[in-house]
């Protein structure tokens, strides 16, 4: 069932703050649901690859109703600001990725200027405080641009990730706790879970 697109201020709860990178976010998702005329993601039939985890990838969230839970959004952390949305209802498949030029500086240079000492926390109060009005007015500039002077968008032949599946769950030989089959190793002959095993790893892969 279509569903109108989340506003941005639905965006902004979600995420915590307003930002350049969730306006940037924001108009992906939305670009896409109108280009795929997709509508809100109740099910698994959108599917988002994104390739970073910085806060654009909240908007998508919340615009496409893609989530890490729901098995639809799927986090390839390749450090690139770029989004592929797939609709496996009709086949088709979209990639936006940001332009090579930094959209602040190309906006506004004194706010990208002033960021990094805001950040730092070496600006002036009267720093702070233009940094956060040109901010603002960043935001704004992002939310009504022409989509391609801030994405380069193909169209692109989908490569449609299999759907969620559901696992069984095997008893850790070592601690004790359920694993996913799919996650499980095998130490001694007895199933273990990734971190009794020993096997290196940063935790989430
Ligand atoms: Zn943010
Ligand atoms: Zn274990």
């Amino acid at each position: 069932m279509i569903q109108p697109i989340k506003t941005f201020e639905e965006a902004v709860a979600f995420h915590g703050h307003s930002c350049p990178g969730l306006a940037l976010g924001y108009r992906a998702a939305q670009y896409a649901m109108d280009a795929l005329r997709a509508g809100r993601s109740d099910d698994e039939e959108l599917v988002c690859i994104v390739e970073n985890d910085a806060c654009g990838v909240d908007a998508i969230q919340v615009v496409a109703g893609c989530s890490v839970g729901k098995g639809n959004l799927i986090l390839r952390d390749l450090g690139k600001h770029a989004y592929t949305f797939i609709d496996r209802r009709y086949n088709r498949a979209i990639r936006l990725v940001q332009r090579p030029e930094p959209v602040v500086e190309r906006i506004d240079p004194r706010a990208s200027e002033l960021r990094p000492k805001v950040m730092g926390g070496t600006a002036t109060p009267e720093e702070i405080r233009e940094f956060h009005t040109r901010q603002e007015d960043v935001i704004a500039r992002i939310r009504s641009m022409p989509i391609d002077e801030l994405f380069l968008i193909k169209e692109i032949a989908p490569d449609i990730p299999e759907k969620a599946r559901i696992f069984r769950s095997v008893q850790c030989a070592s601690c004790g706790e359920m694993v996913a089959e799919h996650r499980a190793r095998v130490k001694d002959g007895k199933f273990v879970c990734i971190p009794c095993a020993g096997e290196y790893g940063r935790g989430w892969q």
